[in-house]
């Protein structure tokens, strides 16, 4: 390792540079608009807190508890974990806020980095962002369908296309233990046969070997027996609701019944969102359901709650291949040559940009014919030019960057005539 290989980011993680962040920006303004249309209000929460709680809120059965937290020991002693995902905090603070008796019902969504230790491969990153939301205190079917709908909305606004919505029940508990039973007798005389990791799961969490990967696995699990036959009528006749309801706002979905979440506190809905195109292996863009159990298992009353996260650099690889991200547009650049002018042309900035026009000033003190390059290349749709002469004057020649139409006109000119330029640069930028 040469000195410089060791000061590099962290593998699995990765910069985010200004270019993207156009991208990101795009993707956080749909979903605050979109969400605050619906009454959901965001919420932040730490990014690390007690380790006990998400061995409780993820459970300890699974990978990301097992084999992907980021844990250590802090000074104090006490083992801490950066999340892995946001719905063990959202609850958390729920309860630690006493949000429930607040309101009756909180509609919630939250952005931010999660922590997993996952192989690194393309859309799989150790630290990565989720978009999510949590809709606590309703055992409402609509709640559920409200929340796919949301997801769907941001997706559509986005523009992104190829998207599949896998949907499934898991039922209650009592319905679960009941169909875990008939899973377990169906796979057991296969168990040879089974990749490791299933063979691992067929005593801890059967139902998680429905969504093994593996090629000797899936084929093993295509004629298991489905959850559906082992739902009781309140579990179905819910389920049928929830896919009427999303048939009724035009949402398409697919049943997908190895769909599952093997822990015992996810409930009923289960579903996911996965990119038919453009993800390769890593392609679910997110997926959610609904959790009556969670907010109890962690101390709190009886809450029944629905949400979903959505993986957000995923949602950027789709994006990135459909179009390029919105520039931001810059109104003035100002190139300044003599300590006279590029004192005023400080000022002029500043004046410009209390004014509203975004302004940039360039700081070279190279020659006027690179400064006016950079010019050109800022997409700016006015240059404004301050030498000796314009200093001596107070003056200041503005190009109009798209015509080349070049005009003199003194610098409070300028200023006072900020609506007449606010119009013309309009007209500026619509030129081809
Ligand atoms: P999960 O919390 O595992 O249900 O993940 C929800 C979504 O987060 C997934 O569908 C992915 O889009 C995203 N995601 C999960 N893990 C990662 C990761 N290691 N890197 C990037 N995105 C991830």
């Amino acid at each position: 390792m040469t000195a410089t290989d060791s000061l590099n980011a962290i593998k699995g993680t990765r910069d985010i540079l200004p270019e993207e962040v156009a991208y990101w920006q795009w993707i956080e303004q749909a979903a605050r608009q979109i969400f605050s249309r619906a009454a959901y209000r965001e919420i932040r929460t730490p990014i690390f807190e007690q380790t006990e709680l998400f061995a409780r809120g993820i459970g300890e059965a699974t990978d990301v508890v097992g084999k992907e937290m980021y844990t250590f020991i802090d000074k104090g002693d006490r083992s801490v974990t950066l999340r892995p995902e946001g719905t063990a905090g959202v609850v958390r603070a729920y309860i630690e806020n006493g949000l429930h008796v607040k309101g009756s019902l909180q509609r919630l969504w939250y952005l931010g980095p999660m922590f997993r230790y996952e192989n690194v491969q393309a859309g799989r990153q150790r630290q990565f962002h989720q978009l999510g939301m949590e809709v606590l205190g309703s055992a409402d079917p609509r709640a559920d369908v409200e929340v796919i709908a949301l997801a769907v909305d941001l997706l559509n606004d986005l523009g992104l296309p190829n998207l599949r919505l896998d949907l499934n029940s898991v039922g209650t508990p009592e319905d679960r233990l009941r169909y875990r039973a008939a899973l377990v007798d169906y796979l057991t005389p296969y168990q040879a046969e089974l990749d490791p990791d299933s063979q691992n799961r067929l005593s801890r969490n059967p139902m998680r070997i429905l969504d093994s990967k593996i090629a000797a696995t899936q084929k093993i699990v295509e004629a298991a027996p489905k959850i559906w036959s082992y739902l009781a009528p309140d579990s179905q006749q819910r389920f049928e609701r929830v896919q009427q309801q999303l048939t009724d706002l035009g949402i398409a979905y697919s049943l997908n019944p190895r769909l599952v979440r093997g822990l015992d506190y996810y409930t009923h809905t289960a579903f996911e969102i996965i990119a038919e195109t453009g993800l390769g292996a890593q392609n679910a863009v997110g997926g959610g359901g609904r959790y009556d159990g969670l907010v109890s298992e962690l101390g709190g009353p009886e809450t029944a709650a629905v949400g979903w996260a959505m993986g957000l650099e995923r949602l950027l690889l789709l994006l990135q291949q459909l179009k390029s991200a919105p520039a931001s547009p810059l109104d003035f650049y100002i190139v300044s040559r003599s300590p006279a002018a590029e004192a005023q042309a400080l000022r002029l900035a500043q004046a410009l940009r209390h004014a509203g026009f975004a302004t940039e000033l360039d700081l070279s003190a190279s020659a006027f014919g690179k400064q006016f390059k950079r010019a050109d290349r800022s997409g700016a749709a006015g240059c404004l030019i301050l030498g000796e002469a314009e200093a001596e004057a107070g003056t200041v020649q503005l190009k109009w960057l798209a015509s080349g139409e070049q005009e003199a006109l003194s610098q409070t000119d300028l200023l006072n005539q900020v609506e007449t330029l606010r119009q013309r640069m309009q007209r500026s930028l619509e030129l081809p």
